[in-house]
């Protein structure tokens, strides 16, 4: 069983504007979920106090919506409540990916799913960023964009073809003409360098400090902050980094730093690496680590950086599912 959501307004308490209002959320809903009229069970509607004029039911009956038990109520007053407004909820007997839809007015209602909106998550290594932003942008069916990826690609080209990674006149010139592409399969993230996938060959311990180390240069970072401000300016996505919220998209709509002890992010990092099948030596790791995050704070352009309008959170004793939660909830405080 699925439970799909919407709403809609009207402009006058009319029975054309409801059956019409009714016609067109009810229709959106069916297409946006691909169901088949006959696998709703069930639709039930509540309307605003101030819509008096026509049972949204009846309206839904005669759009064709026939073999759902329909119901209609009045929801009580509310101070500053949306108003004219009809609310739905559909029953559908199969179980299916939810799009729910807002439309008109009612778009107001769910900023998260009706308008574009960024989400900026920033933080050291291992505070857990990647593992939340993907779930997040499952969760609000948005892209998940990961920086790390993209400043890894450039310093694995880098090792690659030889090129010392502290040089800003030699990366100056890898950047100009950097292969690289950023693209999604079932909804995962693909690092592309020349055609090739190298998602996992980033993410080989050794191209983590060189990431560290060829990201402190300008020419690296205003190449991978222009494909960076592109995708979010297009998409709504969850963008995970260093300095989303301070430099990347300094006016992103929603922004958190995550942070935990050295220990625990150097623990988190151990066990992802072994598991990928790599060996590694855990102080060796947490020493990388610390190094690491001091050469990002203190690089000199575009460090990492909690931006002042960004929510604070240290997981260290939380688990995923209560970062997620904590993080939805801020959202939801503000749509
Ligand atoms: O997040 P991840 O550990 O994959 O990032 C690898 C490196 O890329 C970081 O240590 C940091 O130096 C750099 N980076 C950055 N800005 C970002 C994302 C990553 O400087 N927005």
């Amino acid at each position: 069983m699925t439970i799909i959501r919407g709403a809609t307004t009207i402009a006058h308490d009319e029975i054309t504007e409801i059956r019409e209002a009714v016609r067109e959320l009810l229709v959106q809903i069916e297409n946006t979920n691909g169901l088949k009229r006959d696998e709703i069970l069930s639709i039930v509607f509540s309307s605003t106090s101030d819509i008096h004029s026509y049972y949204p039911a009846k309206a839904a009956r005669e759009a064709g919506f026939e073999t759902a038990s329909l119901f209609s109520a009045m929801e009580p007053e509310i101070n500053g409540g949306l108003k004219l407004c009809i609310r739905v909820m559909l029953f559908v007997e199969k179980n299916i990916a939810v799009h729910h839809v807002y439309l008109r007015e009612a778009k107001a209602l769910r900023k998260d799913i009706s308008q574009k909106m960024n989400v900026a998550i920033d933080g050291p290594a291992g505070s857990g960023k990647s593992t939340i932003a993907k779930r997040l942008a499952e969760d609000y069916k948005i892209l998940y964009l990961d920086t790390g990826a993209m400043y890894r690609a450039c310093a694995l080209q880098a090792v690659n073809s030889g090129i010392n990674v502290e040089s800003e006149s030699a990366l100056y010139d890898l950047m100009s003409n950097l292969p690289l592409d950023i693209v999604y399969q079932n909804g995962k993230q693909i690092t592309l360098l020349d055609g090739k996938d190298v998602s996992d060959q980033i993410r080989e311990p050794r191209i983590s400090m060189a990431a560290s180390t060829v990201s402190k240069h300008k020419c690296v970072r205003m190449k991978m902050v222009e494909k960076q401000r592109e995708i979010a300016r297009e998409t709504s996505c969850v963008l995970d980094g260093r300095d989303i919220g301070t430099y990347v998209l300094p006016d992103a709509d929603f922004k958190f730093f995550l942070t935990a002890s050295a220990d625990v992010r150097a623990k988190r990092r151990y066990l992802e690496l072994k598991e990928k099948g790599h060996d590694v030596d855990y102080d060796e790791l947490k020493a990388e680590i610390v190094k690491r995050d001091e050469q990002d704070a203190n690089r000199e352009f575009a460090p990492l950086k909690q931006a002042s309008d960004a929510v604070f959170i240290d997981t260290s004793d939380m688990t995923i599912e209560e970062v997620v939660a904590a993080i939805k909830s801020k959202i939801q405080e503000r749509i």
